[in-house]
């Protein structure tokens, strides 16, 4: 799998000291009260699992299936809600994670859909946000770190499925992108975030 990335963007230990700092910035802003925490599959998974174990609040803990239309590295904006049922967030505190914010669509759909849920208040993390002029008006107020324009993997994020479990967040290497192993064609298709 090491093989397969060009360069180690963010390793392990700097991730790691990053998420004790965000979840103590978590821990101030919220009240006492209980917080709805909702991870967005599956990219979130990995982040959300380290990050919270560091929250010293009582959380409940509620996943998301939100896709998005893909081309492989690209987002077209398109997204939609995979449950059948949505977390119950009436009049509640609610924290939303996701892995990396990018055109900005997805976290933005996600929050008006909490706000015509009724949450009484979100607030938003992710884990990466990138450096880039969003595509729609979305702001996070925890953000891990600001990377480059670039296509990146690990920790949680993938390509085609796989590297979510790097325990850093690297760069693929072209020749990985051109010509992935699945023996799938990188053509545009419903992805699970
Ligand atoms: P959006 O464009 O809606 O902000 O981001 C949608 C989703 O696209 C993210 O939740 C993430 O799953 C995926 N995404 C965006 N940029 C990257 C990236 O650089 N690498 C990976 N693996 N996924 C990304
Ligand atoms: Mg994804």
């Amino acid at each position: 799998m090491r093989n397969d990335i060009e360069r180690v963007l963010i390793d392990e230990a700097v991730i790691e000291k990053r998420l004790d700092a965000m979840a103590m910035e978590i821990a101030r802003d919220f009240p006492e009260e209980t917080l709805v925490v909702i991870i967005l599959l599956k990219g979130a998974l990995v982040f959300a699992a380290d990050l919270l174990r560091r929250v010293p609040r009582v959380l409940e803990i509620e996943c998301l299936n939100v896709a998005s239309y893909h081309g492989g590295t690209e987002s077209t904006g398109k997204v939609d809600f995979l449950d059948r049922h949505f977390p119950a967030v009436r009049g509640r505190q609610v924290l939303l994670l996701d892995d990396i914010l990018d055109t900005g669509r997805t976290l933005h759909a996600v929050h008006e859909r909490l706000r015509d849920e009724g949450a009484a208040a979100v607030r938003t993390g992710v884990l990466l946000a990138k450096d880039k002029t969003r595509a729609v008006d979305v702001t996070a107020e925890y953000v891990g770190f600001v990377v480059g324009d670039e296509f990146v993997v690990g920790y949680g994020l993938d390509y085609l499925g796989r590297y979510r479990n790097l325990p850093y967040v690297g760069v693929l290497k072209a020749a990985v992108i051109e010509c992935p192993r699945t023996g799938q064609p990188d053509t545009a298709e419903s992805v699970n975030l």
